[in-house]
């Protein structure tokens, strides 16, 4: 997908291939937005579009060929989720010596880095920003600009301290993004220093339209359900897997159910049987537990007389009497409970069991 392919806010998304064109890209730019908004999708087309070795243009503004030896490998980050996960995976098995002076980074292109926040914190740290000092002021050595990218802005002190000295003298070949859903939690020195781009959020109907471009086989109803639940996220909502979706809703649905009739607990314990141990296992479990947090927000929504907010609107009658038979507190309690079975499956309990408990423990 191109730049000019970036669906929504288009006025900032010329501004910047503007600033391209002129070669007056600012050495450190803010880019806000909701979760969902494209912030680091945009970050990385930029990241190619500097870098790109064909350079081609697009609506007369700079874009990028998505084929180049460039382009590919820093697409080999788009899916940052996938990278991150691996290079937490990596310093988990290194020994714990070298595990405290590993810092999370992922580096798919020499010149390209996105800096994650650093678990279990997750806050970008101090030796993280040292790396980038490290390394920043040297040329770029495939492409011609050094790109830097902190996909969640959210700083320890001494590594925002350090990123200051960086942003007072950046090199000329270098750009620095900062991503952030809450811009003013930056120092007010570094605002000062950057440049900064909105991303507004999408509507659902923008999603909608985005949806049909993309997802043509899925019908209008199942469209709408798909972006009231990423809430406006294009990346998520494109890939949704709607089927494992309403699998999961099911099971969640059956869960919850005895919790409001009581007694019958077979239908329960046939759904969380499934839930087995392994990746697999893991994956539908995860599943699983967002979609209750789904379903409960739903409720909460319902009962606090929010209607439009409920993203699960296919089944709101069905909602709506699961909310009205229990009250604020139960649903605050379910919540919390489903907190509990989150951090059990960090720490490898049995995942059935957790399940069970938390479904019994909803019982009144
Ligand atoms: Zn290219």
């Amino acid at each position: 997908m191109p730049l000019s392919d970036f669906h929504g806010n288009p006025d900032v998304v010329r501004t910047a291939r503007e600033m391209l064109a002129h070669d007056r890209f600012p050495h450190a730019v803010i880019l806000s937005g909701p979760t969902g908004s494209g912030k680091y999708t945009l970050a990385q087309m930029i990241a190619k579009t500097m870098n790109c070795l064909e350079r081609p243009t697009s609506d007369g503004l700079p874009d990028f060929c998505g084929r180049c030896a460039n382009c590919i490998r820093i697409a080999e980050a788009d899916d940052l989720e996938a990278r991150f996960a691996e290079a937490v995976e990596v310093r988990e098995n290194l020994r714990d010596a070298d595990k405290r002076e590993t810092r999370i980074l992922v580096q798919t292109h020499p010149d390209v880095t996105v800096i994650p926040p650093d678990p279990p914190q997750m806050l970008v740290k101090v030796d993280q920003v040292r790396h980038v000092i490290h390394e920043i002021y040297y040329k770029p050595v495939e492409g011609r600009e050094r790109v830097y990218i902190f996909s969640d802005a959210d700083f320890m002190k001494e590594a925002a301290n350090s990123l200051l000295k960086i942003l007072e003298e950046p090199p000329e070949f270098a750009t620095i993004f900062l991503l952030t859903d809450n811009p003013s939690a930056l120092l007010p020195t570094i605002r000062s220093r950057c440049m900064h781009l909105r991303l507004s959020p999408l509507s659902s109907s923008e999603v909608e339209q985005y949806l049909e471009k993309y997802r043509p086989e899925w019908k209008p109803r199942e469209r709408e359900l798909v972006s009231r639940v990423c809430g406006g996220g294009l990346g998520r909502a494109r890939t949704f897997d709607l089927a494992a979706y309403l699998a999961a809703r099911q099971d969640a649905l059956t869960m919850l159910a005895p919790a409001l009739r009581s007694g019958e607990h077979s239908d329960l314990f046939r759904v969380t049987d499934t839930y087995r141990a392994g990746a697999e296992g893991k994956a539908k479990t995860e599943q699983l537990v967002r979609t209750l947090y789904s379903l409960l927000e739903d409720m909460l929504f319902l009962k606090s007389g929010t209607a439009e907010l409920v993203r699960n609107q296919d089944i709101q009658a069905e909602l709506a009497r699961m909310a009205e038979s229990v009250d604020f507190a139960w649903i605050v309690a379910a919540v919390q409970r489903l907190g509990e079975v989150e951090s059990g499956m960090r720490r490898n309990l049995l995942r059935s069991l957790a399940l069970d408990s938390f479904a019994t423990s909803l019982e009144r």
